[in-house]
């Protein structure tokens, strides 16, 4: 696998349109795997909306069984256990049209079925835990949830006290302890779960509900996310047996870890479907909204967001579907009959942590900023209940919080960096040294739009530059203590999942130039200028803020001026360009690709 190390390798490398996968390059089959998963939401979600939120009795683990009789429940499981073995781009694709249309708990149980729920034992369960729970859980006759947080360890998730005694005859395990906020506890029949075995051996489980010992409390009253079933899970003297340690005793870091980042993998993509059906909802309002004698859609600040929600929206896409075919093109590297096939996998999928992470946060705060100001369009309307806004803007909420909250993830970003670059995997040390050796004669080579996208390639390699820049002195100034700088790190991760961001959109804008030419690719590019324009000056704050702090005196005047000769570039109208890409989408009524 060492070979093939590319993870945060988009830091360091320039990329070619080329290299990268699109959304305007999904194949046939997955066009039609997408289709079917989105028939699911609009037939049988979307109509139900009002008795998920409801909790009506029996809902959610039906239409889980009807989506696995669908066989919309088994992507990730493979053919052996009665799975569709999918690449990941299609399981990316599915789980975005399960999440558009406003169906944000059935989300969540889905998600957490086919995802956290299921996934450690697919990658770390032997072939007896796999053959008596896969196929029962890729048809939904089994369902599953994942019980890592406890009321103390929520974070600090490997901080766990729950407890595991092996038993006089060495049959069971006993578990004592509570986890807290188990999404799809009130009717999961399979936990996978975490506990300390003799105090200190941090052990992952698979438990189920019918087990002596095991219960589950009372539904938390949420903010959103209401037709989703939350509780904590207890242990009181619970039996499991042996034989369902999930991979060895004292490596549950492992599955715990890998699983989170798989959860972060494909909350991406469960954020771009809520985005798109929110920015249909504004536009579709704004279009029949009068006020002032005419439509709200023509007024230039409703444009303005309009088009923000759709450039939004279409660089978290061509984020989460870059980062899902670099996956797939390692996993098709490993031996898939293997023994240890699932740790391969799982193994793979860590190879993009770093992208998940980016992915995990910006897709959330991108989705908040969206529902936000589509609540905005809709004015007053926006606040009240019956409006799907109103709904949309509560569910979008959690997304900074699970799967490891926006501030962990930020942390996580730099910490794997940090620790590539040490171990010589990634070579950020040695680029960020030659940046700083060119300093005073590096200039961006671009000023002005060209039209073809030229100057904000540039601005993205400079980004690059800037990036590595400030890392550099960081590593330089702090050393071993970096990680007490939280605030850097945090400005730091920001440039970096700006620099993410912008690549990902600019590659995908001149893909699509090169090819279906520039009439076709106008809208892709024009989000782009706008995106890269304003994204870039974020860029250039945080790299100030971080110099700030790290140096003092000339020092500080020197960065700063190095800074300055760095961003030199002419701002583009994104006044105009958000104007036509508004229009584009109002004629339209929905996001436009
Ligand atoms: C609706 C819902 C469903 C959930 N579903 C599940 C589930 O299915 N399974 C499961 O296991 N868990 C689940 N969770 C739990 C969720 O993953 C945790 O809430 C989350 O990990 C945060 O933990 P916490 O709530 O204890 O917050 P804390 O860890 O107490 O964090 C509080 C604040 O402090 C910050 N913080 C913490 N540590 C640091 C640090 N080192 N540096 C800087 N800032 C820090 C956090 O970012 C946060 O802003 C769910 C939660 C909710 C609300």
């Amino acid at each position: 696998m060492e070979e093939f190390v590319k993870g945060g390798a988009f830091l360091v490398e320039s990329i070619s349109p080329q290299e990268i996968f699109t959304p305007e390059d999904f194949t046939e089959e997955q066009r039609l795997i997408g289709k079917a998963a989105m028939e699911f939401t609009v037939g049988e979600v979307e109509p139900q909306i009002d008795d998920i939120e409801a909790q009506k009795e029996g809902l959610l683990p039906s239409l889980l069984k009807k989506a696995g009789e669908l066989g919309l429940l088994s992507g990730d499981i493979t053919e052996e256990y009665g799975g569709q073995e999918l690449d990941k781009v299609s399981v990316l694709l599915m789980m975005e049209k399960m999440s558009q249309g406003g169906g944000g708990s059935f989300l969540v149980a889905y998600a957490v079925h086919t995802g956290i729920g299921s996934l450690p034992i697919i990658f770390f369960g032997n072939r007896d835990q796999k053959k008596r729970y896969l196929p029962k859980i890729a048809t939904g006759e089994m369902i599953t949830a994942y019980a890592l947080t406890e009321p103390e360890a929520g974070s600090d998730a490997l901080n766990a006290k729950t407890t595991a005694m092996l038993s006089p005859d060495g049959k069971y395990y006993i578990l004592n302890g509570q986890k807290q906020f188990i999404s799809n506890a009130g009717f999961a029949d399979v936990f996978v779960t975490y506990a300390k075995v003799d105090g200190d051996k941090f052990t992952s489980f698979i438990v189920e509900k019918k087990f002596d010992g095991v219960s589950v409390d009372e539904e938390e009253n949420k903010m959103g996310m209401k037709g989703s079933s939350t509780r904590s899970v207890i242990f009181t003297d619970a039996k499991v047996p042996v034989e369902n340690v999930l991979g060895e005793v004292g490596k549950g870091h492992i599955v715990a870890l890998n699983t989170l980042n798989i959860g972060r993998f494909k909350l991406g993509a469960g954020c771009v479907g809520p985005s798109k059906s929110a920015l249909q909802d504004a536009v579709t309002y704004a279009k029949q909204r009068i006020q002032f004698g005419k439509p709200i859609a023509e007024f230039g600040l409703i444009k303005h967001k309009i088009a923000e929600m759709a450039i939004r929206t279409f660089t978290v896409e061509s984020m989460v579907y870059r980062t899902a075919e670099m996956t797939d093109q390692i996993l098709k590297r490993i031996d898939h009959h293997a023994e240890d096939v699932g740790i391969q996998m799982a193994r793979g999928i860590e190879e993009y942590a770093i992208e998940d992470s980016i992915n995990k946060v910006y897709a959330s705060e991108m989705l908040d900023y969206i529902v936000d100001e589509a609540l905005q369009i809709h004015g007053g309307y926006g606040y009240i209940h019956d409006y799907a806004i109103e709904r949309g803007y509560r569910d979008s909420r959690i997304n900074r919080i699970w799967e490891g909250t926006n501030e962990i993830n930020r942390l996580l970003i730099m910490d794997m960096l940090t620790k590539r670059a040490m171990k010589n995997r990634l070579p950020v040390l040695a680029a960020a040294q030659k940046v700083a050796n060119e300093l005073l004669t590096l200039r961006p080579k671009v000023e002005a739009d060209d039209g073809k996208l030229t100057l904000q390639k540039e601005m993205v390699e400079m980004s690059k530059k800037i990036g590595l820049l400030v890392a550099g002195a960081a590593v330089q100034k702090y050393m071993m203590k970096l990680a007490e700088e939280q605030e850097i790190l945090g400005s730091i991760s920001d440039i970096v999942i700006e620099v993410f961001a912008m690549e990902s959109a600019l590659l995908r804008a001149m893909k699509t130039m090169e090819k279906l030419g520039d009439e076709k690719s106008q809208i892709q590019k024009a989000m782009v200028k706008v995106y890269v324009n304003d994204a870039f000056d974020r860029v250039e704050f945080f790299a100030k803020q971080a110099f700030a702090a790290i140096a003092e005196g000339d020092t500080l005047r020197t960065q700063l001026s190095a800074l300055k000769k760095l961003t030199r570039f002419t701002p583009v109208n994104t006044i105009a360009l958000r104007r036509e890409i508004a229009d584009a989408v109002i004629k339209i009524g929905r996001y436009p690709f």
